[in-house]
């Protein structure tokens, strides 16, 4: 396997492979750029099949870090690690503690949060061997108390994307009467399914699971779909927030909707499809612009957290779509390429 040269690799600073025998640890630790700070990111664990595809996601997810994190104006760099194996059966406190001793190691220079395969209470249970872990404190909200998980902050972001870009494309403020299709309503997307009926929106909802699926029955009444109808819906908006690569060579011309925006990570299978959007005249919101609410919670975390703060910040997402949007409109470029300049500018690349 070649690393310097994987297309993933795009000039790390870093990049760090950690073990641990008696433990059961393999992981890999990758700081992309530490321009503007020290790199966070999320720690996955996955049963990857191949070192190669751990390499090559983690490379992947900490570039992308970099710019999520430039774009959302955080002091902070971008980085991200992969704890190799099942969650489900291999996650022991032993391997959590001796991840935790290799975070230690490096000094604070990459900070670990949860991501898919470990948890709040993974991160808090680290924190008895590292300082380098974050999205572990309670945080007031207005009514009561919630944790350290940082969805409801990524779920509000997407909320007021999904405004943002209703107001460029359709020329309107409100989202009453709004059709949106929301694929996959986990913990991002159902609490942004809540905010859009609020809102008045009308919503249509698929997920594999199906108590997900009954409770946006019940409780929002969206209309229930099959995992394969959401993308030709005569919606609105299509927003993605399940899994990434659900805009692609088969799902794009299925799509009515003349938004695209949702929490997903790389919704784009390939840059290509950002390109394939724009000349069906869809607007597509960059899905590391629209998702930063997470980032930004873990952020103001550290910083000493202050509500009123943080709910500006995010709402700052609204600002840097709009400023994507009309240089996009202006350019003739697809708003993913446009977003990757600004935050290149913004990264000092
Ligand atoms: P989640 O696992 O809670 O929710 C994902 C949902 O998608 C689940 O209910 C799952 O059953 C469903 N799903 C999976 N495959 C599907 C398919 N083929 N069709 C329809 N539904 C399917 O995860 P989450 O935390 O809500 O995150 C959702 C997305 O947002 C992910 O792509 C994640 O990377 C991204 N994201 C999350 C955060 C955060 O703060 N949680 C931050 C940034 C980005």
């Amino acid at each position: 396997m070649t690393v310097f040269s994987m297309r993933d690799f795009a000039n790390h600073e870093q990049v760090v492979f950690c073990s641990d025998e008696r433990a059961g640890l393999k992981a890999i630790i990758a700081v992309h750029n530490s321009n503007l700070g020290p790199a966070l990111g999320g720690c996955r664990m996955w049963p990857y099949a191949s070192e190669e595809e751990a390499v090559r996601d983690v490379l992947r997810l900490s570039r992308g870090m970099t710019y999520k994190s430039a774009m959302a104006n955080l002091k902070l760099g971008g980085g991200k690690s992969v704890i190799i194996g099942n969650p489900r059966t291999q996650k022991t406190p032993e391997l959590l503690a001796a991840f935790a001793r290799a975070l230690e190691r490096l000094n604070g220079r990459y900070i670990a949060a949860e991501d898919s395969g470990t948890s709040v209470a993974d991160m808090k249970f680290m924190a008895q061997y590292t300082a380098h872990v974050a999205g572990l404190s309670d945080k007031p909200t207005e009514d009561g108390m919630r944790s350290g998980d940082p969805s409801p902050a990524t779920a509000y972001g997407t909320f007021i994307g999904i405004r943002a870009a209703v107001k460029e494309a359709l020329q309107r403020d409100s989202l009453e009467g709004l059709r949106v299709a929301i694929q996959g309503v986990g913990n991002v997307g159902f609490d942004l399914a809540r905010q859009l009926h609020e809102a008045g929106a009308s919503l249509w909802v698929t997920d594999i699971h199906q108590d997900a699926l009954e409770r946006a029955r019940s409780e929002l009444g969206a209309t229930v779909v099959a995992p394969d109808e959401i993308f030709g819906l005569d919606v609105d908006v299509f927003a993605p927030c399940a899994l990434g690569a659900a805009l692609n060579d088969q799902t794009i011309p299925q799509l009515k909707a003349r938004i695209v925006a949702g929490a997903a990570n790389n919704q784009l299978a390939e840059a290509r499809h950002g390109v394939e959007l724009m000349r069906r005249g869809i607007l597509y919101a960059p899905d590391y612009v629209i998702n930063a609410g997470g980032i930004i919670d873990i952020y103001h975390e550290r910083i000493g957290f202050d509500r009123a703060a943080l709910i500006r910040h995010i709402e700052g997402i609204q600002d840097n779509l709009l400023e994507i949007f009309a240089r996009a409109r202006k350019e003739e470029r697809p708003t993913g390429e446009v977003a990757d300049a600004i935050a290149e500018e913004r990264f000092g690349k």
